[in-house]
């Protein structure tokens, strides 16, 4: 009972890659890179571990960027046409890549990190996967008629390669979809029949994360626009509730989405928030405790999964260690409070 697992990215050790940046440009090339990458997991699959969470993530060391070491690998995107995009929303504008024919995979994206990571896992293994609309958030289109077909397109590929990853022994998949707390509109009128789409014919469980996004300026700008109490997800926890997906991931640590709104998702497993990743201070076990017993007031224990609100990707190692730790132990407490 109250199983503990991570949102997905953890910091990249400084050897491999510039630290507290996010998506940081590798130190290490071409082998020593692979080796570098391989090497890095191996050490957050036993912090994991040692602080007692239960379903493990590689700590998305393989990849830089959780949508695009996705994209990289997929035919049908002209990396060289540009596309300015606000992305969620507008909350930030880039210059995005530009979708300019139908999209395929080149070949199985993550297997090689599987087969690699698997046989060091003793527990559950997750592997985190871009939601088909949080890609489309991330790409522009100019190929597919509508937004939600060029989602329902990828969500296509998203599922030939979860089912590779299901065979291959990953226990939980993973969809994050940030951009569902955005786009609470679409979200409903398609963006969970794309997620769907995703998870179809899947055995293992499947997860899907819908936060406010890392620890950034742009983000922590955007919550301020939000006011005192942060409802979206309750514009699509309805339908979430209603979706093939086994479990929802949010953010509840110093969050001002109001506790009662998990109670929408009574068909669910929950994996509550109870990590600050917006924050460097490390969370003491009775704070994850009390953020979790808050929760419980809302989902059974037999639903709930003590979680991080987001990926740790753009924190100190040592503060991500510490995180770790303190939700292991956190989790312990109310173990042992039931
Ligand atoms: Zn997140």
């Amino acid at each position: 009972m109250l199983k503990t697992t991570v949102a997905g990215s953890l910091p990249k050790p400084s050897w491999l890659a510039e630290p507290e940046t996010l998506w940081a440009p590798w130190r290490l090339e071409g082998a020593e890179l692979e080796q570098g990458k391989r090497d890095a997991t191996l050490i957050w699959i036993k912090e994991q571990e040692d602080a007692g969470i239960d379903i493990v993530s590689s700590g998305e060391q393989f990849r830089d960027h959780f949508v695009h070491g996705f994209l990289e690998h997929c035919d049908g995107i002209d990396w060289d046409k540009k596309t300015k995009m606000g992305i969620r929303d507008d909350r930030y504008v880039v210059d995005v890549p530009t979708v300019t024919g139908p999209v395929s995979r080149k070949y199985a994206i993550h297997s090689d990190e599987i087969r690699f990571v698997r046989p060091h896992v003793k527990g559950g293994l997750k592997f985190t996967l871009p939601g088909p609309m949080t890609i489309c958030d991330t790409i522009a289109n100019a190929h597919y008629d509508t937004r939600a077909d060029m989602a329902i397109a990828f969500a296509e590929l998203l599922n030939q390669e979860a089912k590779e990853l299901e065979a291959l022994g990953v226990d939980t998949i993973q969809f994050d979809e940030p951009a569902f707390n955005a786009f609470m509109k679409e979200t409903v009128e398609w963006g969970v029949d794309a997620l769907n789409v995703a998870r179809k014919g899947l055995k293992c469980t499947t997860a899907v994360h819908i936060c406010y996004g890392y620890g950034i300026q742009a983000n922590i700008d955007w919550k301020e626009t939000l006011g005192s109490e942060w409802r979206q997800y309750e514009e699509i926890f309805p339908a979430l509730n209603a979706s093939d997906i086994d479990q929802v991931s949010l953010e509840c640590a110093n969050s001002k989405v109001p506790m009662d709104l998990i109670g929408l998702l009574k068909d669910k497993d929950v994996l509550v928030g109870a990590i600050d990743v917006a924050s460097t201070d490390i969370e003491t076990p009775e704070q994850v405790a009390d953020t979790l017993m808050k929760a419980m007031e809302f989902v059974d224990p037999e639903r709930m999964l003590a979680c991080t609100n987001c990926g740790l990707a753009p924190l100190l190692r040592d503060v991500a260690v510490g995180k770790l730790q303190a939700l292991g132990a956190g989790a312990a407490l109310v173990r042992e409070k039931l």
